[in-house]
């Protein structure tokens, strides 16, 4: 049954959480933090529904390490992974100050409490305008800013962004969450609350399947098909399967439009932006916050 798959996706996204988070400290490379998570969920009998994100300081979302990666952990980073059992997923994540900032500290604070306030006020009748509202007062309350581009998102089995946007300011919108799977992650920053695309970050997608000229990109085009069908992956994930030429090959196929390379999703440059997610399964008379 699909609600048992989402338990236990949201069960294993939790337990990867409570163990990594020790684990989160400054200067420790961030492929080596990656792989240790990524390493885990499967080592509890869960699926990787995408690359770990490891997002630093103005970067909000959408990096990843690359193979060769030498970045390490430092400042305000968001460590933000996803479960999937049969597809069904827990999208979550957490955000650590490693540098023993107040700004941080409060900054973490305001989307731990918007997103506990999100979740007091959460059921099936509730708007997703009520749930925005409650978020954008949290954080305002900290006197930050809400990322206004960046929002939560319905889910489906395979699809991690299923069509409906959960906002984390006030949009008026009347319509009601309704029965459903659903990430709720507020942003905060001390920035204008705007975030713009940055450099790529490492993350794919599968975005039209077509014929390819290359036959290394055909063999990975077949790989990626096999392996992570409408899901994200990573560039080192296939690095590890063909070697470091697949690089030039993925970027081919993203040139070809067969693939797309998500940005780095990030504020400006010398701001702040922490993140705080969990998953809920919305049911009639009954939500569960399942990545808890
Ligand atoms: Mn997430
Ligand atoms: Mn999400």
């Amino acid at each position: 049954m699909e609600k048992e798959k989402i338990i236990k996706a949201g069960k294993i996204a939790s337990e990867v959480k409570s163990w990594v988070k020790p684990k989160v400290k400054k200067g420790v490379p961030l492929l080596e933090l990656a792989e240790t998570i990524e390493k885990k969920i499967h080592e509890l009998k869960g699926g990787i529904a995408f690359p770990v994100n490891l997002s630093i300081n103005e970067y909000a979302a959408h990096y990843t390490p690359s193979y060769d990666d030498t970045s390490v952990a430092q400042g305000l980073m968001k460590v933000d992974f996803g479960v999937e059992v049969d597809g069904w997923i827990a999208d979550n994540s957490f955000s650590v100050d490693l540098e023993n900032s107040e700004t941080n500290k409060e900054l973490i604070r305001s989307t731990e409490e918007a997103l506990k306030n999100a979740e007091e006020i959460l059921s099936s009748s509730t708007t997703l305008g009520k749930v925005g509202e409650a978020i954008e007062k949290t954080i305002r309350s900290y006197g930050f800013n809400v990322i206004a581009n960046l929002s939560g998102h319905s889910m489906e089995q395979y699809d991690l962004h299923a069509g409906i946007t959960v906002p984390n300011v006030d949009n008026n919108s009347q319509t009601e969450f309704d029965e459903g799977l659903y990430a709720i992650e507020p942003f905060a920053t001390d920035g204008k609350g705007l975030i713009h695309e940055g450099r790529k970050g490492n993350i794919f997608i599968l975005q039209k399947d077509k014929n390819t000229r290359d036959p290394l990109g055909r063999e990975i085009l077949e790989f990626v098909k096999d392996n992570y069908g409408s899901l994200p992956f990573a560039s080192r994930w296939v690095v590890k399967e063909f070697g470091a030429r697949a690089i030039l090959a993925l970027n081919h196929l993203e040139g070809e439009g067969i693939l797309y390379q998500y940005p780095i999703l990030t504020e400006e440059k010398g701001k702040l932006v922490a993140q705080s997610e969990n998953t809920f399964l919305i049911e009639k008379d009954n939500v569960v916050n399942t990545s808890k």
